[in-house]
């Protein structure tokens, strides 16, 4: 049956550049393809393939296939051959795995839609999908940002809607061009503060998480729409906080002391910190205090600021505060904070 169907549709003899079977009921890609060496774009939706033919590896000519709703359970070996290959769509099948190697042709990749499959995990050698823009992998069951993605240089939409991802990666600040950012019902706790640094961002969506606070510095991204409904962010609601001494380690008041003696160039300190390598190691991961501006290394009082939202951004409706997460050294400083500041608790 599908010769026949096929046959009817390469009208244009050798030199057909599309075709298009959709909801066809086929079974199989007939082997009849290899002889198209000319075509561009292969349309094969909603059919039954639950596995390519070799021959399409001929086709090194196709910028676009897809193979969307079939009963597919990898990304094929076959598609490596196809170097011209642009867009590449996978949704809907039952895929739970690369083959090995699927990624490594594809050099010209521009958009990989993998949505509504069964997929936990990426392979390292998605990194090699160097010319990739446009990345989808929704509703599938992805427990974490793989970190190669985030060396996807030109990458500027990923789309990880309905997984069960738990954390970001560090590295996502190495997606210097993402614009679009859509993270909407997974299970993240924490934003990491490296995401402000993605001075692309326009689209960010992280409704339905498990997310109490912002980091520092969220509120100057320059979005045009925020969407982030659904979690359970601090409200502005005064809690009593009561005042407490402030007991440092010792530790903590010596790294205090050569941090900011470091901040203020002292010479002895500047020289001999030059001999322990290790020390500097430790203070480089220092912090610096909301209010006093000085530094602090492992003891501090975590505060909710609420900020006004920016009036470019367009947001979910019932987001009239951001609240943003600030550390401050000590409760002298505690008691220095502005009317927008709420203790949350003292980590040691
Ligand atoms: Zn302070």
């Amino acid at each position: 049956m599908e010769e026949r169907l096929f046959l009817r549709a390469v009208k244009g003899g050798k030199n057909t550049k599309i075709i298009t079977l959709n909801g066809k009921k086929m079974t199989k890609i007939p082997s009849t393809i290899g002889n198209l060496p000319g075509l561009k774009v292969l349309n094969l939706q909603k059919n039954l393939v639950s596995k390519v033919c070799s021959e399409l590896s001929t086709l090194t000519q196709l910028t676009v296939l897809n193979l969307g709703n079939n009963l597919l359970e990898e990304v094929p070996e076959e598609v490596k051959y196809l170097t011209s290959l642009k867009n590449l769509h996978l949704f809907g099948n039952r895929i739970n795995r690369f083959a090995s190697g699927a990624c490594d042709g594809l050099k010209n990749l521009i958009l990989l839609n993998l949505n509504n499959n069964q997929l936990t995990y990426i392979p390292e050698e998605v990194s090699r999908l160097e010319s990739l823009i446009y990345l989808s992998i929704n509703h599938n069951q992805l427990t974490s940002i793989p970190r190669e993605l985030c060396f996807l240089k030109n990458l500027s939409e990923l789309q990880l809607n309905y997984n069960q991802i738990i954390c970001i990666p560090e590295e996502i600040k190495f997606l210097k061009r993402l614009q679009k950012l859509l993270l909407a019902r997974n299970n993240i706790e924490v934003l990491p503060g490296v995401l402000c640094r993605l001075t692309n961002l326009r689209i960010l969506d992280i409704a339905g998480n498990v997310i109490q606070i912002f980091p520092t510095g969220f509120q100057h991204l320059k979005l045009k729409e925020f969407y982030c409904e659904g979690n359970p962010l601090f409200l502005k609601q005064p809690v009593g906080a009561v005042k407490q001494l402030d007991v440092l380690s010792l530790q903590e008041i010596t790294s205090r002391f050569i941090m900011n003696e470091l901040t203020e160039r002292n010479p002895f300190l500047m020289e001999a910190i030059e001999w322990y390598p290790e020390i500097w190691d430790i203070i480089s991961k220092g912090r610096k205090c909301a209010i006093c501006g000085k530094s602090f290394f492992g003891m501090w009082i975590e505060c909710v600021e609420f900020v006004s939202p920016s009036k470019n951004w367009k947001i979910s409706k019932n987001l009239k505060l951001v609240p943003l997460r600030t550390l401050i050294c000590s409760y002298q400083c505690f008691n220095l904070r502005g009317p927008n500041q709420f203790g949350v608790a003292q980590v040691q």
